[in-house]
């Protein structure tokens, strides 16, 4: 055995593995598990952007290695789709970086941009996946309570004026995974003011950009007078078009920090393949109609899973974006223990809040990744427990 690094020591451990062997285990012993503990997209990516990736596949151009930092044609794409989408204006060539996902800038983005024992704000409860890139750059953790009385949004008031002081760079996220809450444009703002006057560079990832309900589109935080001059949002094709196996992503916004992603992101993977460059136009530039039926789709799913619940007497605030339910645990259990139990006892898998971080704590984050029939059946068999009062 080769002694390993101080970096990959310093690695969170990956909490949900543990999980999954659970689950696996009741599979085993022959039991009919619903598992809404994962996060992974259950559709298939729509037909017309399949068909872009095979036509694409076949053009040796796309067989070398492809620019540095992307083809100009999907940085173009990227801007195209934010006019559209936001009318945010985007300079495709020195407004955005193409990542492989964006968890790969998400990891990336603290090596631009800080030193050893600098300081990072973090959400709590948040995407552990950020803690991986603030664990390998060996960067001081300060974490953000997100709580219900505050709509789960930061309150920068409680953060300390040091902690503050320090501070070099801050994730948020909106829609938020795991409590599915969404921003106003008055947080947005708040937002530029702090970072403005501490020097804070702002990164939010925008992953469940395109899933809002209601009619409500939820808010990119470029929309937000100001936001270039303090950070970047990163995007992802996981999400909006069921592309999580085709790890694209980007970043867009502030130059100097997309100029640094640019030239970390050279250095790992050169870029991505290009015919999944060529298919990824199609998606941003093709017909939208499958994000409308993405969203639609999701939407049933909420309101028969939110009608499931309310009732067997359990009670929660249907989320207004992303695809996840944050409902509170009952008493007398922890996160966990209460996972272990509809686990055991439901056979229905959800991912304890724990997870996420100390604030987490009290509840479980569902995912809306099963279609209706099985959301209501999990709903079911969780009150056939009788743990909530009606
Ligand atoms: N950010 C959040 C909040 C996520 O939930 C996820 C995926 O689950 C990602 C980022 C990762 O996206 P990508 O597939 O682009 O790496």
């Amino acid at each position: 055995n080769f002694p390993q690094s101080d970096a990959l020591n310093r690695l969170p451990k990956q909490f949900f593995a543990g999980l999954v062997q659970k689950v696996n285990r009741v599979i085993a012993e022959g039991h009919d598990v619903i598992n809404l503990g994962q996060g992974n997209p259950d559709q298939p990516t729509p037909d017309h952007i399949v068909e872009a990736l095979k036509e694409s596949a076949g053009n040796p151009e796309f067989h070398k290695y492809s620019p540095f930092q992307g083809f100009s044609f999907l940085k173009q794409a990227i801007s195209t789709f934010y006019k559209r989408e936001y009318d945010v204006d985007i300079d495709p060539e020195s407004e955005v970086a193409i990542l492989f996902g964006s968890k790969t800038g998400l990891v990336e983005i603290t090596q631009c941009l800080l030193n050893p024992g600098e300081t990072v704000l973090m959400p709590d409860p948040g995407y552990p996946d950020y803690l991986s890139g603030m664990a390998m750059a060996n960067v001081n953790i300060e974490f953000m309570p997100l709580l219900e009385k505050n709509a789960f949004l930061p309150d920068y008031s409680q953060l300390s004026d040091d902690i503050l002081n320090k501070a070099k760079l801050m994730f948020l996220n909106y829609p938020n995974n795991p409590t599915s809450a969404t921003a106003t444009n008055e947080f947005f703002e708040q937002t530029i003011e702090v970072a403005k006057a501490r020097k804070i560079c702002v990164l939010h990832d925008f992953a469940y950009g395109a899933i809002g309900f209601d009619g409500e589109k939820p808010r990119s935080f470029l929309q937000t007078e100001g936001a270039k001059e303090v950070g970047i949002e990163m995007y992802t094709l996981s999400k909006t078009y069921n592309m999580a196996g085709w790890r694209v992503g980007f970043a867009l916004g502030n130059k100097s920090v997309i100029k640094a992603l640019n030239l970390v992101q050279d250095h790992y993977y050169v870029s991505l393949f290009g015919a999944i460059q060529k298919a990824s136009c199609e998606a941003l530039l093709g017909p939208q109609d499958c994000v409308n039926e993405l969203v639609a789709r999701y939407e049933t799913r909420r309101n028969a899973f939110m009608d499931a619940i309310h009732e067997i007497g359990w009670k929660a605030d249907a989320p207004k974006g992303s695809f996840f339910v944050w409902l509170p645990v009952p008493a007398g259990y922890t996160s966990e223990s209460f996972a272990d139990l509809l686990l055991e006892k439901a056979h229905v898998m959800v991912a304890p809040g724990i997870g996420f971080g100390k604030m987490g704590e009290g509840y479980v984050r569902v995912g809306l990744l099963n279609e209706p029939d099985r959301l209501v059946e999990a709903a079911k068999r969780i009150g056939a427990l009788n743990l909530f009062k009606k």
